[in-house]
């Protein structure tokens, strides 16, 4: 059987081009080694169990609470994190299907930032604010601690707001709104509405 490793994404941008809401240093720092040591614990974990061979969404799924199951949630975070970013001056709004279901589950777009500002900021300790939609094709905003992903309780993540303080306080120490703020200027939502089921 074939050896299959987890990799670090292609990014669709430099490191560099998110500054100055993420600076160079933050983005390596973050990408670079805080992600890559989650995919070396989670492959050196992988190796002859029984989760080997699985893909990402499924050892989410099925690894029990531990080691195995919080690194391929960081993993999975991650990946979410880091794919849905796009320099400023690239950055668009949503629109078309996306932006009708924000409308109806939230009544509008700034709406849907507002909520995702306050329930990251009201979140306490490390863990992720996500944009999710359920089963019935409802979007919720909600947050989950560690590395825990929504995937886990039949969620589909849409958009994942790292609150680890590694994911900021180099660019904003304390600053944790400022972060969050500058963060919705590089958002793609053109990824993020790729990202629907
Ligand atoms: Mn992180």
């Amino acid at each position: 059987m074939i050896k299959f490793r987890f990799e670090l994404p292609q990014l669709g941008y430099q490191l560099g081009d998110l500054a100055p809401m993420m600076s160079q240093e933050t983005v390596s720092l973050h990408y670079d080694r805080h992600f890559r040591t989650y995919l070396d614990n989670l492959n050196r974990l992988l190796e002859g169990s029984i989760y080997e061979g699985l893909s990402l969404p499924d050892i989410v799924c099925k690894a029990p609470i531990g080691p195995l199951s919080n690194n391929a949630g960081q993993v999975y975070n991650h990946q979410l994190f880091f794919e849905q970013f796009v320099p400023t001056k690239h950055a668009k709004l949503p629109s078309g299907e996306f932006l009708f279901m924000v409308e109806q589950s939230f009544g509008s777009f700034d709406r849907l930032l507002q909520l995702l500002e306050k329930e990251s900021m009201s979140f306490f300790g490390s863990g992720w604010t996500f944009l999710v939609v359920n089963a019935d094709g409802e979007m919720k905003v909600m947050s989950l601690s560690n590395g825990d992903t929504p995937l886990r309780y039949g969620m589909t993540p849409l958009l994942a707001i790292d609150l680890w303080e590694h994911a900021y306080y180099l660019d904003y120490q304390n600053r944790k709104k400022d972060y969050i703020r500058n963060l919705f200027l590089i958002i793609n939502w053109n990824v993020v509405s790729s990202r629907l089921p």
